[in-house]
């Protein structure tokens, strides 16, 4: 399963918030086997949402989209998705039912917004906040505040599969560019991925969805490279 991922905001844009939602979904995915092919930033503005929505649920098996979720006039997010459907945001008696029920709010006092998602959208309730996500063919809204964000996608996780893929990383206390002739000989030997991630020790990573072959490619290559020296 393919999916791309767009994270709204203009805080994200300016640097004054890291985008640890969009690093959190990529390895929530992974672990379930969707691959993320796609990370977006952009910012709060309704135009900008619905055009690249409407880009990526042509292109990928799911969107997932993050961010300008509140009722506040800064949040345009469940308009911009609408719009990407050609339809408007209603007012859900769903979400409505849900916030009285289980949020002790009285529909009266709910600021206006609060309970709108996209016609015919599936309303996913925010059990760690107030503002609803939704569900829309494929594409899923999910809130900004990465507690609400986290809580809201593990209600719907099942939703996303593929293949289980099995990891194994290997470290080595060598500069990169000395072991690109074993790195080349590792990929040639394994039907594994190999990634390759620099730094102080340089990581070589495997992934495939054939366990025993990553286990073998690790063994491999770890017979063959200078361990790090063990901490303390
Ligand atoms: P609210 O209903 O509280 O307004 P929201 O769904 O509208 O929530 P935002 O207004 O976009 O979400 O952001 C709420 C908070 O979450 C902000 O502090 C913001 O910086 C943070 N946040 C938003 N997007 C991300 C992200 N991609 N990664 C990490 N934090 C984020
Ligand atoms: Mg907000």
């Amino acid at each position: 399963m393919r999916v791309a991922l767009v994270t709204v905001g203009d805080e994200l844009l300016a640097g004054d918030t890291v985008n640890t939602n969009a690093a959190w979904l990529g390895s929530r995915l992974a672990e379930r086997g969707a691959t993320v092919e796609r990370v977006t930033v952009i910012p709060d503005r309704l135009a900008e949402i619905a055009r690249v929505v409407n880009e990526y649920r042509a292109e990928y098996d799911a969107v997932v989209v993050t961010g300008g979720l509140g009722p506040t006039h800064d949040d345009v997010t469940m308009d911009g998705v609408a719009a990407a459907f050609g339809r408007d945001v209603v007012k859900s008696e769903d979400v409505l039912d849900w916030l009285e029920e289980h949020g002790g709010y009285a529909r009266e006092d709910l600021t206006e917004g609060t309970a709108e998602i996209p016609a015919g959208a599936r309303m996913l309730p925010n059990r760690a906040g107030v503002a609803p996500g939704c569900v829309i063919d494929s594409v899923y809204v999910l809130p900004g505040v990465p507690d609400e964000m986290k809580t809201m996608f593990e209600d719907v996780a099942d939703e996303f599969e593929g293949a289980r893929r099995y990891t194994a990383t290997v470290e080595a206390d060598e500069p990169e560019s000395a072991m690109l002739d074993r790195i080349r000989d590792v990929r040639e030997r394994f039907d594994v991925k190999v990634g390759s991630y620099p730094g102080d020790p340089v990581r070589i990573k495997f992934e495939s969805t054939d366990e025993a072959a990553v286990d073998a490619a690790a063994a491999w290559l770890s017979e063959r490279v200078d361990p790090p020296e063990p901490d303390g």
